[in-house]
């Protein structure tokens, strides 16, 4: 009797105080900024971005490979499709294919903008030509769709961006702070020759950055608890950061009818399975506990009791999303067993095996802490862990509060007055990550509409934006660029 009634009364105000949670749990709220949207001549901005993909930009990750003479016919196209842009802003070519746009604000004080994109795109796979509805770099507009390679990934942007400054320009509109565009040309294969080289540039000019925007998030459409499917504006906050790790055995080689009992072969075998086996632990955090909690306020009364308790269910709630890939990126540095080499005949021991192992890492983690947890689950002296290529740590997640953030979420409502914007973790790379030496608020988002087969589409067969779309991407620019290039 006298330990019932105290345990009957802390579960009975545990229960409220989870049911308060959920009751008082709300989405964001962003300021509507009244907007009336320009005439856009849909027919017009469509030809425009067609015309840019019909330059295959293709980057490669050997400079010697790349063929120059499309980049230099996308500059001579750009210059040809927005004149008032030409006119009015500054244009500096970096690395020979680089643009870096500035558009001078009238009052110096304020500090300026910056909006990204990159000029190239990935190859066609050979052999996948013909499975295009039309070729990759025709540029072709049918069926309400632009089509080709980097409608997608992301010359949309780029022209995009150009297009909303151009419809600023012709409207009147004088920008009082600054705003810089800023397009690499190899974002695909690093960002080294392209974006590193600009951040140099305005870093060595003194700039300091309000705000960066690039690509890295777009609009899906998921179904949350209830089986309602809602629109999600995911933008990026946070992005995680990259490692390769070489492992690499030596065997005694010989005649394969007189094995040692333990093979290079065997022990990398050894290694890469304890690798898999245990994969890093899981954490829920910045920014993707907001992204939950944003959702959570769309979702039905038992989901939204889970995540306006994170609190007591970050556990649970990170081991589910552990379950699925999609899911499990956000919560988990993950580990892809990606390359395995090893042998070359049947009947011959091999005297080594290599292996590459891929790895994506969460903030909160480092290149530095992941290599040494790896060296501790292999626990083999025989493997030896190097990394290779280019690594980098996670950036550091942009605060969520920031007055940018804002901007851009009512640049979206205004243009997609339904949809939920939240904030997201980015698993990719992308070029944005050199900014963070001129600014804290980076931001990765591109309002373009992706559904299920969208994603095949990026870097793969069919890409394409609807004309539709892209008419309300430079709507987006258009208010972004408009209202935060006024704002004090
Ligand atoms: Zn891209």
């Amino acid at each position: 009797m006298s330990v019932f009634w105290p345990l009957m009364i802390g579960a009975v105000l545990v229960l409220l105080v989870l049911a308060v949670n959920a009751l008082r749990l709300r989405g964001s709220r962003f300021p509507r900024i009244s907007y009336t949207p320009p005439e856009l001549d849909e027919a017009a901005i469509a030809q425009r971005l067609a015309a840019a993909v019909r330059c295959p930009t293709v980057s490669r990750r050997n400079v010697a490979d790349m063929d120059p003479e499309p980049f230099i016919a996308l500059h001579a196209c750009l210059e040809d499709a927005f004149p008032r842009v030409h006119e009015a802003l500054t244009r500096e070519v970096v690395s020979t294919y680089s643009l870096l746009y500035a558009w001078q604000g009238s009052e110096p004080g304020l500090e300026p903008i910056l909006l990204m994109g990159h000029l190239d795109v990935v190859p066609v796979e050979p052999g996948t030509e013909e499975d295009w509805t039309h070729p990759p770099f025709d540029g072709v507009i049918a069926d309400g769709y632009v089509w080709g390679r980097g409608t997608l990934d992301i010359k949309s942007s780029v022209v995009g961006i150009l297009e909303a400054v151009e419809t600023l320009l012709a409207e009147g509109f004088r920008p009082k702070r600054t705003v810089y565009l800023a397009f690499g040309h190899d974002e695909e294969v690093s960002g080294e020759q392209g974006a590193r080289a600009i951040v140099d540039l305005l870093s060595a000019r003194g700039v300091s950055l309000g705000w960066v925007l690039d690509e890295g998030g777009a609009i899906v459409t998921r179904e949350f608890g209830g089986g309602r499917a809602t629109q999600v504006a995911l933008v990026g906050h946070g992005e995680k950061g990259y490692l390769t790790l070489e492992l690499a055995t030596e065997g005694k080689g010989g005649h394969a009818a007189m094995p040692p009992r333990a093979t290079s072969v065997g022990i990398m075998a050894r290694a890469l399975t304890r690798l898999e086996r245990s994969p890093f632990p899981v954490r829920l955090r910045e920014p993707v506990n907001s992204l939950l909690v944003e959702l959570g306020a769309r979702m039905n009364p038992v989901r939204r009791l889970v995540f306006a308790n994170l609190w007591l269910f970050r556990g649970v709630v990170a081991r589910v999303m552990a379950r699925d890939p999609l899911t499990a990126s956000l919560v988990r540095t993950t580990t892809a067993l990606t390359v395995v080499r090893a042998g070359t005949k049947d009947n011959v021991l091999a005297q080594s095996a290599t292996a590459q192992v891929n790895f994506r890492i969460l903030p909160g983690e480092t290149v530095r802490s992941v290599t040494e947890r790896v060296r501790g689950v292999i626990a083999d002296e025989r493997v030896r862990v190097k990394a290779v290529g280019n690594a980098w740590d996670p950036t550091e997640v942009t605060p969520l509060g920031s007055p940018a953030y804002r901007a851009i979420a009512s640049a979206i409502l205004a243009v997609y007055p339904e949809i939920t914007v939240a904030p997201n973790l980015v698993n990719g790379a992308t070029d944005s990550r050199y900014y963070v030496r001129l600014t804290e608020h980076v931001f990765r988002f591109s309002p373009i509409v992706l559904d299920k087969n969208d994603m095949g589409r990026i870097h793969g067969t069919d890409e394409r934006i609807s004309v539709e779309d892209y008419r309300r991407l430079v709507l987006f620019f258009h208010h972004l660029i408009g209202v935060s290039a006024e704002a004090r």
